[in-house]
């Protein structure tokens, strides 16, 4: 068993840089959670205050129902993979995985059995008399995986593992994470910048900018009904179409040139009951745009990926507002195409505070 809870945990430095603000987080038995934002944005400090690697300066920390706040990092039973694997360059890599047991004096035959253990796991077997440099980026992140692993800690930290790897070995090790994450069903706190890894590998994601955060939910519930527009505009890529608009009667005005109407539907009516006459944000996500009947756009990119195509325009004509659709299939558009787009789906913001109007 493994929950872990944070609560109110503030983050002081020394220079009085306040990098969290009130952290509460119930973590349950074997949930993958990931702490998604922005370079900066109080992540990584999180992860070590966790790990015992910074002092808490506010707020509580409990493992199992046992508080921990003051708990020595080498007393927690958590084991941290770092960014830059961390291995020791003399050593071999059953050397390097065996290490930490050696040097609680765990007995040699039971260290063996736990190291193979591993390596097979991570399919590392035929690779632990070689020498870390002899090693792929890849392989030696897995090996810093099976550090961990041979420990059997409680808890797994994570800190942004996979961004010194290109971008196809980054896709195959998130895989693998996900895959031991099955296997080991252990708890995991995993940190990143990058919203590609949260939505596919979490059970649940913290969304977080400048020491605050977000939004907590599941990956389907952070893009489906973000809580504001920071978390609109960070999970989903190409990020989501912001506009204002002026609620106006049946409608929304799109605020460009002669402005641009967008029928709100019942629903939507109602929500919006209380913004008769008033700017609110509308959000629409790339691929919530169609080709029909609509609002004009003049085409200034047409970009082909294959399954999809992004289109890149601006709504009325050069200079309107910048708007980008994820339209499917082949689109072969051209800079300066006369198109009309409509919207499938909306997102409905509240242009003071930034939050969602639900
Ligand atoms: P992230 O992991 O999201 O990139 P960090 O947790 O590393 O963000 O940093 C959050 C904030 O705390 C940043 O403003 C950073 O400059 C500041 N910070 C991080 N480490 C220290 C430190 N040791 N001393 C002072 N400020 C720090």
């Amino acid at each position: 068993m493994a929950e872990l809870s944070l609560q109110h945990i503030d983050k002081i430095y020394d220079n009085n840089v306040q990098a969290v603000f009130d952290f509460n987080l119930d973590v349950k038995d074997g949930e993958l959670i990931v702490l998604v934002g922005p370079s900066g944005c109080g992540k990584s400090t999180t992860l070590r205050m966790v790990a015992g690697l910074e002092d808490i300066s506010k707020g509580r920390l409990y493992l199992d129902g046992k508080d921990i706040t003051q708990t020595p990092a080498k007393d927690r039973d958590m084991a941290m993979v770092f960014q830059n694997y961390a291995l020791y360059g003399h050593m071999t890599i059953y050397e390097n995985m065996a290490f930490s047991l050696t040097l609680r004096k765990e007995n040699p035959n039971v260290i063996h059995k736990k190291v193979l253990a591993a390596a097979e796991i991570l399919g590392l077997t035929s690779q632990l008399n070689k020498k870390p440099d002899q090693l792929s980026g890849g392989q030696r992140q897995r090996v810093a995986m099976g550090r961990s692993i041979v420990r059997n800690p409680k808890v797994f930290l994570f800190d942004e593992p996979l961004s010194n790897l290109d971008a196809k070995l980054r896709g195959a090790t998130r895989r693998e994470i996900l895959l031991l994450h099955k296997r080991l069903k252990a708890t995991m706190l995993y940190v990143t910048h990058d919203q590609t890894e949260a939505l596919t590998l979490a059970d649940r994601i913290v969304c977080m900018s400048m020491g605050h955060v977000q939004q907590v939910g599941t990956p389907l519930e952070l893009y489906d009904s973000p809580n504001n527009v920071f978390v609109a505009s960070f999970i989903g890529l190409p990020p989501m179409n912001l506009f204002d608009a002026k609620v106006d009667g049946d409608d929304l005005l799109i605020q460009q040139g002669q402005g641009y109407r967008v029928p709100l539907t019942a629903q939507e009516k109602q929500m919006l009951a209380a913004y008769q006459g008033k700017e609110i944000i509308l959000g629409v996500r790339p691929e919530d745009i169609g080709e029909g009947a609509g609002f004009p756009v003049v085409v200034s990119n047409n970009e082909n990926l294959g399954m999809n195509t992004l289109v890149y325009g601006n709504i009325g004509g050069p200079g309107g507002v910048k708007i980008c659709a994820k339209l499917k299939g082949w689109i072969g558009h051209q800079h300066g195409d006369n198109v009309q787009f409509t919207i499938k789906r909306k997102h409905l913001f509240d242009k003071e505070t930034t939050n969602a109007i639900r």
